[in-house]
């Protein structure tokens, strides 16, 4: 992907995050492979309603800085799933209000009460706390790192892509299923057999 535009679209990205409420202050950290060997990562500790494409940060996958500023101090698990899926071309990480509601009171996420969640994201891991940076966390992150939507225990989401929008389509619908889940209380998941045949459709 031709790099000026890949560093449009994930300052676009960025702002239809932050101006969905799905990421809060300079929380969350996201990125697009632009080649083989390349992505682009948000610069650390900024806010995401304010970045510009000349912000973003250009690391190849060994994570070597390959422009100007400090890539997030999160870039360690997007080039782990860049690197195991070669089908991922996008990565997002934020911290939305109700799917952290979920991850702090250790509650799984349930997608399977709406179609929509069933052919967005199916069933959606927890991956343990552990401290943001760390090699721990990277490694937490991998292991579930074949699922496109992943929660964070105390901590927040994580969604992958083909493309940056199929990204943050999961991260919103992940929210969404957060919030439906807390908003519905205890209700029942669609029938089995509704589950698979949706299960089929997914693309
Ligand atoms: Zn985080």
């Amino acid at each position: 992907m031709n790099e000026m535009y890949a560093r449009e679209r994930l300052a676009e990205v960025c702002r239809m995050l932050y101006d969905r409420n799905l990421t809060v202050s300079a929380g969350g950290n996201m990125s697009v492979r632009i080649s083989d060997e390349e992505i682009l990562i948000t610069p650390s500790g900024t806010n995401k309603g304010l970045l510009n494409p000349d912000d973003m940060v250009k690391l190849s996958l060994d994570g070597e800085v390959l422009s100007r500023g400090k890539p997030s101090i999160e870039h360690r698990f997007h080039l782990a799933l860049y690197r195991m899926n070669p089908e991922t071309n996008a990565v997002v990480h934020c911290h939305p209000l109700y799917c952290t509601a979920l991850a702090v009171s250790g509650k799984d996420i349930r997608c399977n009460i709406t179609p929509e969640g069933v052919l967005l994201l199916g069933s959606v891991p927890t991956v343990p706390y552990f401290t943001p940076g760390s090699e721990k966390l990277v490694e937490a992150v991998a292991k579930e790192g074949r699922s496109m939507a992943m929660i964070m225990a105390k901590h927040g989401a994580l969604t992958q892509g083909r493309t940056l929008i199929e990204a943050y389509n999961r991260m919103e619908e992940l929210e969404f299923q957060a919030r439906l889940q807390i908003l519905a209380g205890d209700v029942g998941d669609l029938p089995a057999e509704e589950i698979e045949k949706l299960s089929e459709m997914r693309r």
